[in-house]
């Protein structure tokens, strides 16, 4: 039988497990950790489903994505909505002509709303990058307002480093909406899976030509050899995908590729709701960025007791699990040094946030696994590799 190897649990692998073993291979799955999930792995605790490394929303264009994992779980609908404590007043982020009206007073907020619609006609959103470029005294004045009070210090705090020195996507990803749409995603799908990630992925991986082994730190039965895989000694030829830091293959021989993590602190508080909406982010005051309330997340929600969750970046030490790869140019660089060195074994596939080194979001993880996957099962029936096409390895 076909066989594949993949290294991580998380949900790159394991999507991309399930398609190769409905399509034929046998697939052995090794995970560092003892549970399934990588970070999308969440739990219950007094009732509360509780995404254990940090807020996981589901949201997608993609309708391959969304049709595939709605094969494993029954999703119901939400829209992620978030406040931002600026000046000590909670206004919606993205920043919107709402926020527009809590901060500024009538007049001037009408004139900055009219402004930013004449400048930027047809559009929905823009980059705050894109807003202080304007050459228009009030927009400009409006992008500094927002680039301090929202961006500046939250980014501080997430990357341990100044906006200037993030690649521009980063906070692209948190736009200026030009409208009172307050979702934090606009993407058609937005729903979440009724029990949870760690549910879904079990489902995802519930195959008979799957098998996961936990507790396992692959490196430790991988060798690579002239460019040839060895798993517990023996040349394996079938593919190997591989998700996790791609500079651990190679014995971080070039340096630290440098990433960030997270510690998160509860705390139950013996009411139904304490805050308006799930997240609320602190660009200014405090050390934590963000807190979170899972407990709005769920359907049925609890009339007793709820959870908050504090968010705290922190540097990823070598105890700390990589959350984000640190976009900057120097880090670029150095990925690409690794990428270059181990693209001559010809049965390796990287994936993921960690061995892609890109800030994905879920969906955007799945697609990739997915698109693997089925190459893979072409050029097996094509009876081809990447190199014999030569293609770019991924
Ligand atoms: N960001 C910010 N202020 C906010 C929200 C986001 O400066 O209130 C910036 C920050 O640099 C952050 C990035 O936008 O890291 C992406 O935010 P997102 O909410 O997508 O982060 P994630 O949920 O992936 O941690």
């Amino acid at each position: 039988m076909k066989q594949a190897l993949i290294i991580g649990a998380g949900i790159s692998g394991i999507t991309a497990a399930r398609i190769l073993a409905e399509h034929g291979f046998q697939v052995t799955v090794l995970e560092k950790r003892d549970h399934i999930g990588g970070n999308v792995y969440d739990y219950y605790r007094d009732g509360v489903l509780i995404h254990k490394y940090g807020p996981h929303l589901f949201h997608t264009n993609f309708l391959k994505v969304a049709e595939f994992v709605q094969r494993f779980a029954e999703f119901f609908p939400y829209e992620h909505k978030v406040l931002g404590d600026v000046e000590g007043k909670l206004v919606p982020i993205p920043f919107n002509f709402k926020s527009i009206d809590i901060l500024f007073p009538p007049e001037k907020a009408k004139k900055l709303k009219q402004s930013l619609l004449e400048e930027y006609p047809n559009v929905s959103s823009v980059t705050i990058m894109e807003l202080l470029k304007s050459g228009k005294k009030e927009i400009k004045e409006l992008a500094n307002y927002v680039y301090q009070y929202v961006f500046y210090g939250y980014t501080r705090k997430q990357w341990g480093k100044p906006p200037e020195e993030m690649d521009s996507s980063v906070m692209g990803r948190v736009p200026v909406r030009l409208s009172y749409d307050n979702r934090y995603f606009t993407d058609l799908f937005q729903k979440m899976p009724r029990f949870g990630y760690t549910e879904l992925i079990k489902k995802m991986a519930g195959h008979n030509q799957i098998s996961i082994r936990y507790s396992c730190d692959a490196l430790k039965y991988l060798t690579i050899e002239q460019n040839n895989i060895y798993w517990d000694g023996e040349l394996f030829q079938g593919p190997v995908i591989y998700t996790g830091c791609i500079e651990e293959l190679k014995g971080k021989c070039f340096g630290e590729l440098p990433y960030r993590s997270l510690h998160f602190e509860l705390e139950d508080r013996p009411v139904a709701q304490v805050q308006p909406v799930v997240q609320i982010n602190y660009p200014n005051r405090y050390s934590y960025t963000r807190t979170s309330e899972f407990t709005l997340i769920q359907p049925e929600k609890k009339t007793d007791h709820t959870i908050l969750v504090y968010e705290y970046p922190i540097p990823c030490t070598k105890e700390e699990i990589p959350y984000y790869p640190i976009e900057t140019k120097e880090n670029r660089e150095l990925y690409e040094k690794y990428k270059q060195a181990l693209a001559p074994i010809k049965n390796l596939y990287l994936l993921g946030r960690l061995a892609e080194y890109q800030y994905y979001n879920m969906d955007t993880t799945i697609k990739q696994a997915m698109d693997l996957a089925e190459r893979l099962i072409g050029e097996e029936t094509n009876g081809s590799s990447k190199r014999e096409q030569g293609k770019e390895p991924n």
